[in-house]
């Protein structure tokens, strides 16, 4: 018999799909994917709520979203791009910029869902290895880019390893990045990071007209299930974002959120420091153990786990406290819930002996 399969693109075939972080049991701390553990604020349930109109189509452009993001920044709206979710913002910058025979370069280890993004834009991957303490190594990402490189994608801090780039180390980069490459700085745990020397990307879009800056509702502002995500960058590169995008994909209950949340932000931010003190605590607590954690500056924390990643996972889970595990490279814990802290804590004392 011929085969009769429908032809998929050989490197989609292959491809394997987003893999989510486990869900934990109802008496388990859910760990592995960097959510926020705070419920949303009443209001921002409230203005939800009130979205009831399900028989009509939302606002396509999510005009009210970006005229407010866009006032914050000092931006015009079409300097403003809302999507649902910061991961549909990577597929539509790919497509947009980068397709076969093109290159994208990024780091690795980063976020799980760069290698897809390129595929699918029919791109290839160019994975530039991480330095030892977990950062990017910028200066062996600027060295990988060639004439085929169409899009740099920069991961601050990084998912999930945890170090900032530092003001100085972008600046330096953007040097040798030449200006027909778009640089994506993914900033989706922006508002975590505590550490003064760290890039911030908004502020540099006047200097550099080929970047274009990633933000996300999903980590900071607790939206993850309601799927906004945003960006900041050249009208002229977020039109062809926007011509890239699935029409109508950001609800109106993830306007309305995003919306009653920026109207909440400081009740938000309290929370976020909240959570970005209890990852100093925990990154305090591991080395004091004898743990090599990288510095954390998102809503996460890193062990180094090497070839008992899997044991340790394993571990943890019996603990009640599910995490990441990456190959045989590390584990990623998410800054949750205060009453997971101390289990966390003594499960990683009790592992560290067997690294050794
Ligand atoms: N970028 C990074 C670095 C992330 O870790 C994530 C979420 N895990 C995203 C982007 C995507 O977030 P969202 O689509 O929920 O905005």
């Amino acid at each position: 018999m011929t085969d009769e399969r429908v032809h998929i693109r050989p490197e989609v075939a292959v491809l394997p799909a987003y893999k989510q972080g486990r869900q934990a049991a109802p008496d388990a701390f859910k760990l592995s994917s960097n959510e926020n553990p705070f419920p949303p604020l009443p209001g921002v349930v409230e203005a939800v709520q009130a979205q009831t109109a399900f028989n009509r189509y939302p606002d396509a452009t999510a005009l009210a979203v970006r005229a407010v993001l866009a006032n914050r920044a000092g931006l015009t709206v079409d300097e403003v791009h809302v999507a649902p979710g910061s991961v549909a913002i990577l597929h539509e910058l790919a497509k947009a910029t980068s397709g076969p025979g093109d290159e994208v370069v990024y780091a690795w280890r980063s976020f799980e869902a760069y290698p897809g993004v390129v595929t699918v834009a029919g791109a290839t991957s160019v994975q530039v290895p991480n330095r030892r303490d977990g950062g990017h190594d910028l200066d062996a990402m600027a060295d990988a880019v060639t004439e085929r490189t169409r899009m740099v994608i920069v991961c601050t801090p990084n998912n999930p390893t945890g170090p900032v780039v530092t003001a100085a180390e972008f600046d330096a980069f953007m040097a040798r990045v030449p200006s027909t490459v778009l640089v994506v700085l993914d900033e989706a745990y922006a508002e975590f990071i505590t550490e003064p020397t760290a890039v911030r990307g908004t502020p540099l879009l006047e200097r550099y007209p080929n970047l274009v800056v990633l933000r996300t509702f999903s980590k900071a502002y607790g939206l993850a299930g309601l799927r906004v995500g945003y960006a900041f960058g050249p009208a002229y590169v977020l039109d062809a974002v926007r011509a890239c995008a699935i029409p109508l994909s950001v609800t109106a209950q993830g306007q309305a959120a995003a919306l009653a949340s920026l109207e909440r932000e400081d009740e938000l931010l309290e929370r976020v420091a909240e959570l970005a003190a209890s990852r100093d605590r925990i990154v305090a607590a591991l080395r004091g153990q004898g743990w090599d954690v990288p510095d954390a500056e998102g809503n996460f924390v890193w062990l180094p786990t090497g070839d008992l990643t899997a044991h340790a996972a394993e571990r943890f889970e019996a603990a009640g406290i599910i995490v990441r595990a990456f190959g045989k490279e590390g584990i990623r814990v998410s800054i949750g819930e205060h009453e997971a802290v101390e289990t966390l804590l003594e499960t990683a004392g009790s592992l560290v002996g067997d690294l050794q």
